[in-house]
């Protein structure tokens, strides 16, 4: 096993199961997280033995999203936000850590899933959004809140792929979470398994594929993610991905930092999510 503290790698025959590993925070994503997560995912979809990826969490809680803790926030916002470059910075620092982590993961060339537990809410959609398979235990719960920060969502807009508009539209309004049930009815989940067989379920799935011709598999996923690429996904991601910036723009102009003072209303509602 490989361990880089706040995210584990262990390789079993040939699936590869990259755990997100900060609890005590709700997996919360700062910027040591992500840059670990990505090297892990890049290690193992590097590692020819490995033929398929899981991705899973430790706590009762799969991810609370970006660490808006002080602490945190100081560390990707160490920056004088007067500054004449502030917008050039953070639009570059967005594109490549959020959206670009989570595109490059999307196209990993092998089948990834990812095991899901309690909340996932704003970036926590934006570790499993990218993953061919979503398998959820009966007590998740999924939302996006960050319109209440003054941005129309997180920097990777699924949403509207994912639930469709009008249940894009009405959970992004209303800050509202969507359990397991209703995300596999919208096709967001693919299978709802008791919590307890969470991991089991994963590993079975992966277990399963592994058994298909590695070059069948990559194709097979090239075809899926160009055909939704060809409908428009990675485009329009990119267009909302631009909106997302304009917000970040409106409130620094407003208010001299990125996001709306709005961050009691926001870690509010991580934390009601947060709740067992
Ligand atoms: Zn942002």
């Amino acid at each position: 096993m490989t361990s880089n503290d706040k995210v584990l790698l262990e390789v079993r025959d040939n699936i590869a199961i990259i755990t997100l590993n900060r609890p005590e925070a709700r997996n919360a994503q700062d910027l040591d997280l992500l840059q670990q997560l990505d090297r892990l995912w890049m290690q193992a979809a590097n590692d020819k033995q490995v033929k398929v990826i899981i991705l899973n969490a430790n706590g009762p809680h799969f991810s609370a999203g970006h660490d808006i803790s002080d602490q945190a926030m100081d560390q990707v916002t160490s920056v004088d936000w007067k500054s004449d470059t502030v917008v050039e910075d953070l639009y570059a620092y967005e594109s490549e850590t959020f959206l670009g982590y989570c595109t490059r993961w999307r196209n990993i060339p092998k089948p990834t899933i990812a095991a899901v537990q309690g909340a996932c809410i704003a970036a926590g959609l934006m570790l499993v959004w990218p993953c061919d398979l979503i398998i959820a235990a009966d007590n998740a719960r999924f939302s996006d809140p960050v319109v209440a920060m003054g941005i129309g969502g997180v920097e990777y807009h699924a949403h509207t792929w994912e639930f469709g508009a009008r249940k894009a539209k009405e959970i992004l309004f209303n800050s509202s979470f969507i359990d397991a049930q209703t995300a596999e009815q919208l096709g967001m989940v693919n299978k709802v398994v008791a919590l307890d067989d969470l991991n089991d379920e994963a590993l079975a799935m992966a277990e399963n594929i592994a058994r298909k011709p590695a070059f069948g598999l990559a194709m097979a996923k090239r075809a899926v993610n160009r055909t939704q690429d060809i409908m428009g996904y990675q485009s329009s991601l990119e267009a909302a991905f631009d909106m997302h910036q304009l917000g970040h723009g409106n409130a620094l102009v407003a208010t001299g930092t990125p996001i709306f003072a709005y961050l009691d209303e926001m870690k509010k509602v991580t934390k009601e999510g947060g709740k067992s």
